[in-house]
């Protein structure tokens, strides 16, 4: 008996993966693969029931400059370079309120790490708009968007220090970073973090635990396939496991893939097979429980997605009714209807949520006080969103 199969037989009689064990499911061999796939199915069903859910969100790219040059990223921009741009308070107001006329509920911010560190240009636009950080000029934007549309920020800003996830948080129903991976060994030279100082993994997993001290709902994940091991992988998942059994502030965790694309430094470097995918939502389900929500980008898997379903995940992640995903825009959301054939042809029920869990927006303390009536406003009793929002439509 394989030591992936032992430990098949071990979760099969309700125990966890131990790190080792963890580490052989992912590489179980095909024959195998069903019963690793039913058993974080059978998890997941048991924790979290048969709901599938996800957001309508609208991607603002608040800037696409960054101090950071990951060796897989699309994203990014230099000053000067085609696609540079920071978006100024009238445009993500003219993006959010067309989102909200096509039903969105979440502004999903994403942004470069820290331009002002590197490009004088990013200082001169923030002094003009009376700041001298990028999180503070996002916390301006959260907070007029806010006022000028009836959308709830989500923010993705990278790096925070306590003062400003305290001050974010004002203006957030939830925020997230994506802690990718705990490998050290991919800061060095030729490796995918190696001119990235924002990836540094210590730094990463202090932010993450900051939002926890501070009671924020909280996004995070791993990206496979950017030359970690799979050890790595797996330390990684035993880490976010680690914050959330320390804060229990981890709304969702996101097991995404590595895409290749022509114009980044990883062109050449192999994506994830499907079959490493499904072994990797199944191997984060088991490892993180059945309560947790586990998330996967249905528009990154290409035709595969349905079959994400049977790896144990609940959640589709925000989908987008207006914008392009900026980070993999050459890969099309799935239009919601879709989704929602695919779902329920696997034997799911489709819900839409918000940007801030069912269990964290009926918990006070994980929710500033001046948004809780909004929130509460357009749940109903089961904490996702409430069909009867017409009058969102109507902003
Ligand atoms: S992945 Fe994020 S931190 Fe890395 S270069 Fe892209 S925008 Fe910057």
């Amino acid at each position: 008996m394989t030591r992936a199969e032992r430990a098949l037989d071990r979760i099969h009689s309700g125990v966890a993966p131990s790190r080792d064990e963890a580490v052989s499911l992912l590489g179980v061999s095909d024959a195998r693969l069903p019963e690793l796939l039913g058993a974080a199915s059978a998890v997941r069903d048991r924790g979290r029931g048969r709901r599938i859910t996800f957001s309508k969100k609208v991607f603002v790219p608040l800037t696409t400059l960054c101090r950071d040059y990951c060796g897989y990223c699309t994203f990014r921009r230099d000053p000067g370079e085609p696609g540079a741009h920071t978006l100024t308070p009238e445009e993500v107001i003219a993006l959010v309120q067309a989102g909200a006329r096509l039903g969105a509920k979440e502004a999903l911010f994403s942004l470069g790490d820290r331009p002002e560190a590197l490009f004088p240009e990013h200082r001169a636009f923030l002094r003009v708009m009376g700041h001298r950080t990028t999180l503070g000029y996002l916390r301006q934007i959260c907070e007029l968007v806010l006022k000028e549309s009836p959308l709830l920020p989500h923010a993705n800003p990278g790096l925070m220090g306590e003062r400003d996830l305290a001050r974010l948080r004002e203006v957030n129903v939830s925020m997230g970073l994506m802690l990718e991976t705990t490998s050290e060994r991919l800061l060095r030279p030729a490796m995918a973090h190696h001119r990235a100082p924002d990836k540094v993994p210590t730094r990463r997993l202090r932010t993450l635990a900051l939002a926890g001290k501070l009671q924020i709902p909280f996004t995070t994940g791993i990206l496979i396939g950017i030359g970690e091991t799979l050890e790595e992988r797996v330390d990684s998942l035993f880490a976010i496991k680690d914050l959330h059994e320390r804060f229990g502030h981890i709304q969702e965790v996101i097991v995404q893939n590595f895409r290749a694309k022509p114009r980044i430094p990883m062109a050449h470097h192999p994506e994830p097979s499907a079959g490493e995918m499904l072994r990797t939502v199944a191997v984060a389900r088991l490892c993180l429980g059945g309560s947790v929500n586990v998330q996967a980008p249905p528009n990154l898997a290409g035709d595969l997605y349905p079959a994400l379903l049977h790896a144990g995940l609940n959640d589709w992640g925000g989908i987008s009714p207006l914008t392009v995903d900026h980070i993999n825009p050459e890969a099309p959301w799935p239009l919601i209807g879709a989704l929602r054939r695919a779902t329920e042809a696997a034997g799911f029920e489709l819900r839409e949520r918000l940007a801030i869990y069912p269990e964290y927006a009926s918990r006070p303390e994980f929710l500033a006080e001046g948004l809780r009536p909004r929130v509460q406003a357009l749940l109903d009793g089961d904490g996702c969103v409430r069909t009867d929002y017409e009058r969102w439509r109507q902003w």
